[in-house]
C-alpha cells in the first residue's frame, strides 16, 4: 500500500540576510512514522522545523502539512501540530495539571490532565510545579504538553539532550507509545542511537541541504556496502550497557 505523505516539503529555502541557511531542500514525511533530522550544529535543522512549525517565514518553496499549504492555510497547520513550548511558558506559580488545563484552555480542547500526566510517568507530579522537576520527568511533561491538542504530528527537537541513560531510554518508550497511537512524530537529535532505535527513517543535513535520507538501516548498508569497516572490533557491550546494567533501567522509572 502507498504511504501517505503528511509532511511535503519541496524545494525549502531559508536566507537569513545573505547567508542562505537551507539550500532548497524536499523531503517527505510518512504518516505514522518516526523522522529524523540530524546533522552538525548550524546545518538548518531548527530552522527546517520552525518553517513547518508555522514559527519562522520561509524565503521560498512550498510546505504542505496534512494536505494543507502553509502559505494559505497555517491556522490550519497550528491546529494538528504538536509542539514543544519553551519552558518559559510554564508559568511558575501552576502545577502540572494546572498548566495542562491552561494549555487546553489556550487550544480550546477538553483534555484530562491526570490521565495525560499518568501516561507519562508523572502522576505522582501532578501537584507539582514545573520548576521542582527532575530533568528527565521535565522532558516528559515537555512531550505530553505536546499532545494536548490531540494532534496528527509532533516536532521534538533534542528531546533527551542532558538526560542520564535511563531517562533516555524512558522517553523512548514513551515516544515509541506516542507513535503507537496513530501519532507521526519529527524528532531531531545528536544522538546516533537514538536515530537508529527510533526513526523509521531520517534525513542527514549538513550546511542546508539533505546529503542523505532512508531508513537507519539502509544507510548503514549503503556505507557498508561502499566497503566501510570499523577500525576496532566491536565488543559485545558498551560502556552505556554497563551503566544500565549496573543502575537499573525500571529502577528509575521517575527519574
Ligand atoms: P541547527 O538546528 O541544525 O543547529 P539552525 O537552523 O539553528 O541549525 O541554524 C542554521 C544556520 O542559520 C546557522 O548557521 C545559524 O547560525 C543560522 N541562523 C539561525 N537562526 C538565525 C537568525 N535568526 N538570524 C541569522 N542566522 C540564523
Amino acid at each position: 500500500m502507498e504511504k501517505r505523505k503528511i509532511i511535503e516539503v519541496k524545494d525549502l529555502v531559508k536566507q537569513y540576510g545573505d547567508f542562505t541557511a537551507v539550500k532548497g531542500i524536499s523531503f517527505d514525511v510518512y504518516e505514522n512514522e518516526v523522522f529524523g533530522l540530524l546533522g552538525p550544529n548550524g546545518a538548518g535543522k531548527s530552522t527546517t522545523l520552525e518553517i513547518i512549525e508555522t514559527l519562522r517565514q520561509k524565503t521560498s518553496g512550498t510546505v504542505m502539512v496534512d494536505g494543507y499549504n502553509l502559505d494559505e492555510d497555517p491556522e490550519a497547520i497550528k491546529k494538528i501540530i504538536g509542539v514543544q513550548l519553551q519552558t518559559a511558558g510554564y508559568y511558575p506559580g501552576l502545577n502540572l495539571v494546572e498548566l495542562i488545563e491552561m494549555f487546553g484552555g489556550l487550544y480550546n480542547k477538553k483534555v484530562e490532565p491526570r490521565a495525560l500526566l499518568k501516561e507519562f510517568n508523572l502522576e505522582d507530579k501532578a501537584g507539582a510545579k514545573f520548576k521542582s522537576l527532575s530533568g528527565g520527568q521535565k522532558q516528559r511533561f515537555s512531550i505530553a504538553t505536546t499532545l494536548i491538542n490531540k494532534p496528527r504530528i509532533i516536532f521534538l527537537d533534542e528531546p533527551t539532550t542532558g538526560l542520564d541513560p535511563q531517562a533516555r531510554r524512558n522517553l523512548w518508550t514513551l515516544i515509541q507509545q506516542v507513535r503507537a497511537q496513530g501519532t507521526t512524530v519529527v524528532i531531531t537529535t545528536h544522538y546516533m542511537d537514538e536515530a537508529e532505535f527510533l526513526c523509521d527513517r531520517c534525513a542527514i543535513v549538513d550546511s542546508g541541504e539533505i546529503i542523505a535520507l532512508d531508513s537507519p538501516d539502509a544507510l548503514i548498508d549503503q556505507l557498508v556496502a561502499g566497503g566501510f569497516e570499523r577500525k576496532k572490533e566491536v565488543k559485545q557491550a558498551n560502556l552505556e550497557d554497563v551503566f544500565i546494567h549496573l543502575t537499573g533501567k525500571d529502577l528509575r522509572e521517575n527519574s
